[in-house]
């Protein structure tokens, strides 16, 4: 089975000194996107239906997608996922549980913007999104040892775990370029799988602790979008 994933990180016009641009999509062009997928059949499915599937438990729809996000800006709530669910699809949104209700102070850098608060990822839950981890401070886990990796690792699953009431399966590593050890240290940390940004699709045979993501930014035009939808799964593991 071929399932693609797609990550987001802010569906908003660029404001002006923004430094990160390619965590932007422009409104206009995730609604031509959400439009396409509708068009062509796709239906939003969460990793736990993956994980099922992949276990042998569950079947997938014939065009399965996930679609995710990446920090949990607060902005997404205001626009991104009620047109995910107009359009009868939903989201899986990364959040870091160490910066709830605070901003992304990781990136010093960049424009600072609200993060999601407890009661946002209990209200994007409650809409029908799903809510996993991008740990607990958004430190880089390549460059910590690993007792600390797997702290940042754990410990952003139990919190969130107590704030959804509800298993949470899956990180999505920061910067999403993970080492090997570093998803070794996820399954260790009790996770079941974990995503990476790859602009590749996913296979049955393709590691759990190593999912893809196709980054979609604001340069991704609807040819390009299209492209990696129809062609990608042609480019083999
Ligand atoms: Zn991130």
């Amino acid at each position: 089975m071929v399932v693609p994933a797609l990550a987001y990180h802010k569906v908003a016009e660029i404001p002006r000194g923004a430094v990160y641009r390619a965590n932007y999509v422009t409104p206009e062009q995730f609604i031509t996107q959400l439009r396409y997928l509708r068009l062509r059949g796709y239906e939003a499915i969460s990793f736990h239906d993956l994980l099922a599937y992949r276990r042998g438990e569950g079947e997938l729809p014939a065009r399965p997608i996930l679609i995710t996000f990446d920090d949990g800006y607060r902005s997404i709530l205001e626009f991104a996922l009620p047109a995910l669910r107009a359009h009868r699809l939903f989201a899986t949104v990364f959040v870091v549980t160490g910066l709830l209700g605070q901003t992304n102070r990781w990136d010093a850098d960049e424009l600072q913007e609200p993060l999601f608060s407890v009661d946002d990822v209990r209200r994007a839950a409650a809409d029908g999104h799903d809510v996993q981890s991008h740990t607990r401070t958004h430190r880089d886990l390549n460059y910590l040892p690993e007792p600390d990796a797997l702290t940042e690792l754990r410990e952003s699953r139990l919190e969130l775990q107590q704030i959804v009431d509800g298993p949470v399966r899956v990180v999505a590593y920061p910067w999403g370029n993970p080492a090997h050890h570093v998803c070794r240290l996820a399954g260790v940390a009790g996770y079941d799988a974990g995503v990476i940004l790859r602009r590749r699709v996913n296979f049955d045979s393709t590691s759990a602790f190593e999912l893809r993501r196709i980054g979609i930014n604001y340069t991704t035009s609807v040819s390009r979008f299209a492209w990696d939808l129809t062609r990608l799964r042609w480019r083999g593991e």
